[in-house]
């Protein structure tokens, strides 16, 4: 059994992430770590924590020692937190957390040094493998394809783009030779005539909240005459939980580094 500590175990993503460990064979959570001090409501997330040991009515503070991966679904905080412990104590971390900046992808780096870590804004098959796709059809269409990216979520949703929006612009951005800091245009506002004209090679980002929406990304290529779309749509929090839980396996038996979902689904 890999023994598993998952960080804002409170949330929706650690919730569900104790609800499929407990139905595994082979993983074992032995940490539910929150901020917040006692227990859900919800009776089920409750029996979870129990099962975990924390059977004090309380989340625990810190990811216990004995864990062999952690897994973090909280806030920029709480991840700047876990990095650093799970960096001091040699626990393999899984980062599914989005809004991270510059300096904590350093701070990621320079961890990754000590422990492997696999951090990734979304851990789907599908999305991983839309990065790719869109790559090369930005490559192959060019400037002369208005390039847009869409992005819906939750009203609950706290940082705007989507971690995983800012992925795709970036998939796009290496394969084309542009900058993630100048090429991309993020909303388009200019209430007088000739203020938001349409840049030619810019990458327009925009994002909705309303809802339930677990997650709706779209990146569409248009011409005059054409428009090429690709869509994904998850309707299920779980298909985040089994990636993470799958980058968890496949964690345990890495060395030190940094790793992305492209490693663990082999694309
Ligand atoms: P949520 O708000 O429902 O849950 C977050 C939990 O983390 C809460 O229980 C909160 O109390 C806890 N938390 C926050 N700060 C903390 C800290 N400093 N220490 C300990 N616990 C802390 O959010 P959610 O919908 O579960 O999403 C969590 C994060 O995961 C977000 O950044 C979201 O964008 C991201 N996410 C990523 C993926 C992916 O595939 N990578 C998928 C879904 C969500």
């Amino acid at each position: 059994m890999i023994r598993i500590a998952v960080h804002g175990a409170a949330g929706r993503m650690g919730r569900r992430l104790m609800a499929l460990i407990a139905q595994s064979d082979d993983l074992q959570l032995v940490g539910a770590v929150d901020r917040v001090e006692h227990l859900p409501s919800d009776e089920e997330a409750a029996a979870l924590c129990i099962q975990a040991g924390v059977s004090t009515g309380q989340f625990q503070d810190t990811v216990p020692k004995q864990a062999e991966a952690a897994i973090d679904f909280s806030s920029v905080a709480g991840t700047r937190r876990v990095l650093e412990q799970c960096a001091a104590d040699r626990i393999p971390l899984v980062i599914g957390t989005t809004g991270l900046n510059a300096q904590d992808h350093l701070a990621i780096d320079h961890a990754a040094e000590s422990i492997p870590i696999l951090q990734a804004p979304n851990m789907s098959l599908g999305i991983n493998l839309m990065m790719i796709l869109v790559g090369r059809a930005a490559q192959m269409l060019g400037d002369d394809y208005d390039t847009e990216i869409l992005e819906t979520h939750h009203r609950f949703k706290k940082d705007a783009p989507s971690g995983t929006a800012l992925g795709l612009a970036s998939a796009i951005c290496k394969a084309t030779g542009k900058d993630l800091a100048n090429d991309v245009c993020y909303g388009q506002y200019g209430p007088d005539p000739g203020d938001a004209p349409r840049e030619r090679g810019r990458i327009g980002m925009h994002a909705v909240r309303m809802g339930d929406v677990v997650g709706e990304h779209a990146v569409s290529f248009s011409a005059l005459g054409e428009r090429l779309e690709v869509k994904h749509i998850a309707t299920d929090r779980d298909v985040f939980a089994h990636g993470a839980l799958a980058a968890a396996r496949w964690l345990v038996n890495q060395p030190p580094g940094r790793y992305g979902m492209e490693d663990v689904l082999g694309l």
